[in-house]
């Protein structure tokens, strides 16, 4: 696709175009199911007819309407965030595993007008959360017998809704915005990160043409809605009219397989994944040799991981690309080449430099830019900024602070920039980690773990570590002891699986640093010494 005419910045737009012009193309495949880019399309325009015919259907306070989509990776899940995005909404992914609890109060944060789920997200649509949801409530699945009461309010089914008229989709400015993606948030709750529709479009139009992605190409899927590494694999895959191969989440670890099967062209996934692969010996050198790109991101790619993938990925390119949520997916990259361009003193990639559109610098703790080789803060500036945090302006203001005349934002990395004016990435300033790829603040844990255990003083870490990236939390209470297992329970209700400690150890005194904050490095020691 060679023009888009960019007065639209609806993200469905690329479908739109698609379906006009190769309506038989694969745009989209899981396990049972296929869906052409014509099929596709006429499934998001009429869940986007029924949207827009909503009496409830508005903007507010100048807002485009916001759609909650409620539904794990899968065709309903695509279909549900195409409808949203073919109505003109603001499209808010709810990660199906997370407490009740959790999902509440995401829900009072958002004003949803409308929320489409899958057979899964319907599953978890009862009691409270049923309550708590917008009148409008569409299932994108297959209409089967539930427990829904359709008396008090009904459930819309889109196989029943009648088919629309391809006409395009709704008129989007560069403003508004496009999505709405929760991370987690130091304070206990979790943060809205606002991305707008130009912001969006500048990305998918730029990596598309970046990885010189073809319509030929079949591209993998492997993450949830909930974390922004999909919009780059559906958005760029249909960007380039190609199509998405979903990995269904009960096959993760036949990953291998599926590229074999479904004929491969394209890798999309955190190297944790590749990592977990690796150790369980499924990348067996020539396993995958129908790959022609592999995109690495979303966490630091080690050496090791990169070695085994040549090997199993003889014909593919590698691309390590680098960038928070904050800045629209990816803002960094670096192809991957022999030798490798590795970080100083680690056995990790480069994050190499910013993407067209895209600015980087290394600053010290006065926001004055250091000298190359010098470890300081990464910021970013450029087209992809987000707009801020939802219903949060301190915050955002904090951490997109306007320098010289510019907007930047503190990504809370330690990088330095190396004499090529390549970036690195050299860890933290803070407490934020990422355990298999998801990203987690370590404060979160440690506030619900005060409410829920009584005591003041609690720390947990990223613990192991294998190839320097986390595989688990551990958490540390100031108590002479504590029942773990009633702990972790209540954890249970507050925060999503990946953020519970695998253990829960009570110290008669938690380790503290110089100035009197848990010292988290000391109890990574202290396991690190213990274990076998
Ligand atoms: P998220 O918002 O979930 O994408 O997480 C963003 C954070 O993940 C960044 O601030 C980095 O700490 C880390 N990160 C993302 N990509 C890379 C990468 N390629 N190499 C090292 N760290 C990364």
């Amino acid at each position: 696709m060679k023009t888009i005419a960019l007065e639209n910045f609806n993200l469905a737009g690329a479908i739109h175009h698609h379906a006009l012009h190769s309506p038989h193309t694969t745009a989209v495949a899981s396990q049972d199911q296929t869906l052409s880019y014509g099929e596709l399309a006429q499934r998001a325009a009429r869940l986007a007819s029924c949207l827009t015919a909503s009496p409830d259907w508005q903007r507010r306070d100048g807002q485009a309407p916001r759609v909650g989509i409620l539904a794990s990776r899968g065709i309903d899940a695509c279909v549900a965030l195409l409808g949203a995005c073919w109505a003109g909404a603001t499209y808010v992914p709810i990660a199906l595993k997370q407490p009740q609890d959790r999902i509440l109060t995401l829900l009072a944060q958002c004003d949803l007008s409308a929320l489409i789920t899958d057979d899964e997200g319907l599953k978890l649509l009862t009691g409270r959360l049923r309550q708590a949801c917008p009148k409008l409530v569409i299932h994108a699945g297959q209409p089967t017998l539930t427990s829904w009461d359709n008396t008090s309010q009904p459930l819309i089914q889109l196989t029943a809704l009648p088919p629309a008229t391809l006409s395009a989709p709704a008129l989007v400015k560069a403003s508004d915005t496009a999505y709405i993606i929760f991370t987690s948030g130091t304070t206990g709750t979790p943060k809205g990160v606002m991305i707008s529709a130009g912001a969006a479009q500048h990305y998918v139009i730029m990596i598309c043409q970046q990885l010189g992605l073809q319509a030929s190409d079949r591209a993998l899927e492997t993450c949830e809605l909930s974390f922004d590494f999909s919009v780059h694999n559906m958005f760029s895959t249909w960007q380039a009219g190609a199509a998405l191969h979903i990995l269904p989440a009960t096959t993760v670890m036949n990953a291998v397989k599926f590229v074999k099967i479904s004929g491969l062209t394209v890798w999309n996934s955190v190297p944790s994944l590749a990592g977990m692969l690796r150790q369980i010996k499924a990348l067996a050198p020539g396993s995958l040799t129908t790959l022609r790109l592999t995109v690495f991101g979303g966490e630091q790619l080690p050496a090791s991981t990169v070695t085994a993938w040549q090997s199993a990925a003889p014909n593919s390119l590698i691309f390590n690309l680098y960038g928070p949520t904050e800045a629209t997916v990816f803002c960094l990259y670096q192809v991957v080449s022999n030798p490798l361009a590795l970080t100083p003193g680690r056995d990790a990639l480069s994050i190499g430099m910013p993407l067209p559109g895209n600015d980087a610098k290394v600053v010290d703790e006065n926001d004055q830019a250091v000298a190359r080789n010098t470890p300081g803060e990464l910021l970013i500036a450029g087209a992809q900024l987000s707009d801020g945090y939802l219903g949060a302006p301190a915050l955002t203001t904090g951490r997109f602070p306007t320098l010289e005349g510019r907007r930047w934002y503190r990504t809370g990395d330690l990088a330095l920039c190396d004499e090529l004016g390549r970036f690195h990435c050299l860890g933290r300033i803070d407490n934020q980690v990422k355990v298999m790829g998801y990203r987690v603040e370590l404060e979160e844990i440690d506030a619900h773990l005060r409410m829920v255990c009584g005591s003041d003083i609690v720390g947990s870490v990223a613990w192991p570590l294998a190839d320097g990236m986390a595989r688990g939390i551990v958490s540390f209470v100031n108590a002479s002891s504590i029942d773990a297992a009633r702990t972790l329970e209540a954890l249970k209700s507050r925060l999503p699986p990946y953020m519970l400690p695998s253990r829960i150890i009570a110290l008669d005194a938690l380790p503290l640093s110089a100035n009197g904050k848990v010292d988290r490095k000391a109890l990574r020691q202290l396991l690190d010494t213990q274990a076998p």
